[in-house]
């Protein structure tokens, strides 16, 4: 797999080569699964490409809907970078239409109608302001990376260059080339596996089925850090909690999984909140299968820490304030091992001090 940037005007164009070397043109975008046919006017199921001569280009190519500061804790990374700070951002557009979609205010409205509020840097802006706000590294984690690919390749260069990783939240349902694009891309990546029946796949994501996601998260796992976030709603996806557990294992033990409380929004917004006690109850079985579970996105859960797999010390201490307010407490690892037992603890990068940049806030 081999991809080339072009610029052409003001639009940056991104050719993903397939394996029988020929662009992903012709006009199907081969960004996600969708392969949308594209035209002057098609804009694709994420209304955020079109073709123009030839080629697949971004409409809006460098407009950010965000450029904020956030505990990568929050976003939520456990397991990466532990305590550093991270610069959040955001494009607009998605390639899923999920029912429950908190994000939809900016993901889910028509791009160009968004496009007067959003903010246009260059890579060099945006990585600059990240330096100067003292961040560690760049999330992408408002909407989906893949219908904004040609702007992180972009970003992620100029990242390079200044010694920012970057990572970002996927829902995965990516072309498997545009999949080790985006590991290439982000060092640290969180997939959204929502679910895993096609009926629910249909009736809440807009997808028909579940497949390429869990294809990419083992692909993703092979090239990547990968943790995984399930959101969890009350009488939808709650039963399948034990199978979910079951798949990532098979991926990867190691392989750490945030259940996520959705309180749901968008078009959901009347549904029942997760009852904690009965989904405490069916996690306490598949910790048996994934040592680094969490429960959270809610006050007081028992579950934001790391426990050490084998002698069960709390190795990395975590306060949690529900709705994305997760913060580093404690970090008692050593040398990325448990203190008392010394069994190595899965950890991508080194603990990071909130501060340790010492840009300007
Ligand atoms: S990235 Fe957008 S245009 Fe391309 S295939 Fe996916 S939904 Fe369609």
């Amino acid at each position: 797999m081999n991809w080339q940037i072009e610029r052409s005007g003001d639009k940056v164009l991104l050719f993903i080569y397939g394996g029988n070397g020929e662009r992903g043109v012709g006009m199907k975008c081969n960004y996600c699964e969708w392969h949308c046919e594209l035209g002057d006017d098609n804009y694709g199921v994420c209304r955020m490409y079109h073709e123009e001569n030839g080629a697949i280009k971004e409409r809006f190519p460098h407009k950010w809907c965000t450029y904020a500061i956030s505990r990568v804790e929050s976003v939520p990374f456990y397991h990466a970078y532990p305590g550093s700070r991270s610069m959040v951002i955001g494009t607009t557009g998605c390639n899923m239409a999920c029912r429950y979609c908190v994000n939809a205010f900016v993901a889910k409205e028509e791009p160009a109608a968004l496009q007067d509020k959003m903010y246009a840097f260059a890579p060099e802006a945006l990585v600059r302001m990240a330096v100067k706000r003292g961040c560690h590294n760049i999330i992408f984690n408002v909407n989906e990376p893949a219908v904004s690919l040609p702007s992180l390749v972009e970003v992620s260069k100029v990242a390079r260059v200044a010694g920012i990783p970057m990572g970002c939240l996927t829902n995965a349902y990516t072309t498997e080339e545009a999949t080790e694009l985006l590991a290439s891309i982000f060092s640290f990546v969180n997939v959204s596996l929502k679910g895993l029946a096609n009926d629910f796949c249909r009736e809440y994501l807009g997808i028909p089925d579940i497949n390429p996601v869990l294809r990419n998260i083992d692909k993703l796992a092979s090239l990547t850090h990968v943790e995984v976030t399930t959101p969890v709603i009350q009488s939808v996806n709650d039963h399948e909690m034990d199978q979910i557990a079951i798949f990532l294992a098979d991926v990867d033990r190691q392989i750490p999984w945030h259940v996520f409380r959705l309180l749901p929004e968008y078009k959901m917004k009347e549904a029942l909140y997760p009852n904690i006690e009965a989904i405490n109850a069916a996690l306490e079985k598949s910790r048996e299968l994934l040592p680094y579970i969490y429960f959270h996105n809610f006050v007081g859960s028992d579950w934001v820490n790391t426990l050490c797999p084998r002698c069960g010390t709390a190795v990395i201490e975590r306060f949690s304030l529900g709705c994305g307010g997760d913060r580093l407490d404690r970090y008692n690892c050593r040398d990325k091992a448990c203190p008392d037992c010394g069994y190595e603890i899965k950890l991508y990068g080194d603990r990071v001090e909130w501060n340790a940049q010492g840009g300007q806030l």
